[in-house]
């Protein structure tokens, strides 16, 4: 149940609101929007809480009750109907403009992270993208540089400028990603790892969080609300393919998640077209589906040279195919009516 307030309402309605909401046993959750305040009510609201909440209706300054009817509550349009944007660093994620975040799988070495670095920075890219822990399907698999990769990461921002993005796999390396990542992933995997959305919903670095490759749209919100609800409203959300009967490609890029969660959510939504595929030819067709689906932005592996990749190089685009992608991008951007 939410509480959007006229409007123009005064902080002492707000207040007074608050107070009474309180009293009778609940937690709020408040957004102060540009336009219009809105107290969001935790927790399940039975018969019995929503006639004694209804007075509230009446207050000074209130201009109604809204039941929201998904499980999900502060990640809703029917919380906050205009769109989240985001800002990392500067770059606007959710807004007019489309992001690209592009960088290798894995951090490697010093010299392919500068390297891709300054080549995704010069065809577009606004975020440089680099797992220096890795979720690996066999443990004999290439498991990440660790802290050695994100000094990396650290100095390629400082060398382009580019904030980055790394994935965090568990709760005891959240204080090194806070000191070296601007936006924090939450892999595939670890969606529904709930003390881990919980511990991120306290940090106050943005959040990408993946949508799990056997999840639906709504547990991909209900995990989002998990971060919301713990007090980090900076959340992006990450449609990356999912488990179908289809084995053609790796995943299946779920084209219809992104306009069905900008209906059902204020939060953005990119693409990942490098893992749904898993195949280099496929990417640039997958990535310019995803923009004119509405998406606010892409995540693209690229690697210097993917042969010899420590993780997947089949998907991973070369430096100039990256490059070549953009311009067809920026074309479906302003198709859409969006900038690149
Ligand atoms: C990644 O982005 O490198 C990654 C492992 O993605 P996902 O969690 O979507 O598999
Ligand atoms: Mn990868």
């Amino acid at each position: 149940m939410i509480i959007v307030l006229k409007p123009g309402a005064t902080e002492k309605q707000v207040h007074h609101v608050l107070e009474k909401v309180k009293e009778f046993g609940f937690q709020t959750d408040v957004n102060r929007g540009a336009e219009r305040t809105v107290i969001g009510i935790k927790g399940k609201i039975d018969q019995v809480a929503r006639l004694r909440l209804q007075p509230i209706e009446g207050f000074p300054g209130v201009e109604k009750i809204v039941t929201v009817s998904a499980p999900y509550k502060l990640v809703s349009r029917q919380y906050k109907s205009q769109d989240t944007v985001i800002d990392v660093e500067g770059v606007e994620i959710g807004g007019k403009n489309v992001v690209i975040m592009a960088g290798p799988c894995s951090v490697e070495s010093r010299e392919m992270v500068l390297e891709i670095a300054k080549k995704v920075k010069h065809a577009g890219a606004k975020i440089l993208r680099g797992g220096a822990f890795k979720p690996r399907t066999s443990p004999y698999s290439f498991q990440g540089l660790g802290e050695e990769g994100l000094q990396y990461l650290k100095e390629a921002r400082e060398k382009t400028g580019l904030p980055v993005i790394t994935e965090l796999m568990d709760i005891r390396q959240l204080p090194l990603l806070e000191k070296y990542a601007d936006i924090i992933q939450i892999g595939a995997r670890n969606m529904q790892n709930f003390d881990l959305l919980k511990e991120v919903g306290r940090s106050k670095k943005p959040v990408l969080l993946k949508r799990g490759m056997g999840s639906t749209i709504e547990e991909l919100l209900m995990s989002a609300e998990y971060i919301v609800s713990e007090g980090n409203s900076r959340v992006i959300l990450c449609e990356r393919g999912i488990r179908t009967f289809e084995n053609a490609t790796r995943f299946t890029l779920d084209i219809n998640a992104i306009p069905v969660i900008k209906q059902l959510s204020h939060l953005p939504i990119v693409a990942d077209p490098s893992h749904s595929t898993g195949q280099r030819s496929l990417v640039a067709a997958i990535a310019k589906a995803a923009l004119a689906a509405g998406a606010d932005g892409l995540m693209i592996e690229v690697h210097p040279n993917p042969e010899i990749a420590k993780s997947d190089g089949p998907q991973s685009l070369l430096p100039n195919m990256f490059s070549d992608l953009m311009e067809g991008l920026k074309k479906v951007s302003h198709a859409v009516g969006r900038d690149l």
